[in-house]
């Protein structure tokens, strides 16, 4: 084990999730937020974890809450990394505030300590300057709801030690996570990737009117033998989040084809409140 005090920085959806699964596995967590009342949520979000593991993975009550006293919750930065082998940083998703906690953290955090980002949508070497130490930097990068999908991408900036790297994924591992590795740089990772420019193109058929809803999906499910079509998975990620990724897109290509994709959601769907089947309605009726 080349890690054995971990420090979650932002008790948030996904750093109370973070911590309660590294806890949960055995290691000592230090949870950081930046004032009482962050800090209160937090514990409380980790305190309903607990439930959820139950129901979920069958977990004792033992379990849970040995889990639970692994964790110790700080206001304080330097308390909160006191001799720590590795911080992951789950701080909003604002490069401002994740530039100013980089500064503080490389300040206050022991030389030995390793940083991680779980940042969703910035590359780990907009940010490596920021920590004095960017070969002890990189992306580690978690799923929602991560003790059921529990994929951990870590991917390396230029800078980042192979050896570091490889702790980070060993370390992933530990934590129950399928350590994935990421040698260069990517934005969205290997996940957002593929399913990016997949759904578009399916979203493209539609607008074009190549093709209908159904016959779409069912053409991918029978050509590839997927249990769902990418109408389906829209529905589940949710069309308003789909429609920002791809207007975000058009906009920072200035893509003519984007543009008219991005009119056509918001018009057809989005404007008609079909979001999606948290709603009951987007591409399908639920
Ligand atoms: P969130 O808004 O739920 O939580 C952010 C937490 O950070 C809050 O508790 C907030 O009080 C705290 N915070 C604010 N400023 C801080 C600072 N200066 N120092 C320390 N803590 C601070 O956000 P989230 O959804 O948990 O996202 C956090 C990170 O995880 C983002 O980088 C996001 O891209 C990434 N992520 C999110 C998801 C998701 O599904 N929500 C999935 C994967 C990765």
């Amino acid at each position: 084990m080349n890690f054995t005090n971990i420090t979650v920085a932002g008790s948030g959806v996904l750093g109370s999730q973070i911590a309660f699964q590294t806890a949960f596995k055995g290691f000592n967590v230090s949870v950081f937020d930046i004032n009482d009342e962050a800090i209160q949520k937090g514990q409380d979000r980790i305190l309903r974890l607990k439930r959820l593991y139950q129901k979920d993975l069958g977990a004792s009550d033992e379990e849970v809450n040995a889990a639970y006293d692994r964790i110790s919750f700080y206001t304080d930065l330097s308390q909160a990394t006191r001799d720590t082998d590795l911080v992951i940083e789950a701080v909003p998703e604002v490069v401002s505030i994740k530039t100013d906690f980089y500064e503080k953290l490389g300040q206050v955090a022991p030389e030995k300590t390793v940083f991680a980002t779980n940042s969703s949508t910035f590359l780990p070497s907009q940010f490596a300057e920021a920590t004095g130490r960017p070969e002890k930097f990189l992306a580690l990068h978690f799923a929602n709801t991560i003790w059921k999908n529990n994929t951990a991408e870590v991917m390396k900036h230029p800078g980042t030690d192979m050896k570091v790297f490889d702790e980070v994924l060993q370390f992933a591992e530990e934590i129950g996570m399928i350590g994935l590795p990421l040698y260069k740089e990517q934005p969205g990772y290997i996940i957002n990737s593929l399913l990016v420019p997949f759904l578009e193109a399916a979203q493209m058929l539609l607008a074009n009117e190549v093709s209908d809803i159904e016959t779409i999906d069912k053409t991918w499910m029978i050509g590839t033998g997927a249990p769902i079509g990418p109408f389906a998975m829209l529905d589940v990620v949710g069309v308003t989040t789909a429609y920002n990724i791809t207007n975000a897109r058009a906009q920072a290509t200035g893509n003519e084809e984007l543009k008219k994709l991005a009119d056509f959601i918001k018009t057809e769907y989005i404007d008609k409140g079909k979001l999606g089947r948290e709603t009951g309605e987007g591409f399908y009726t639920y």
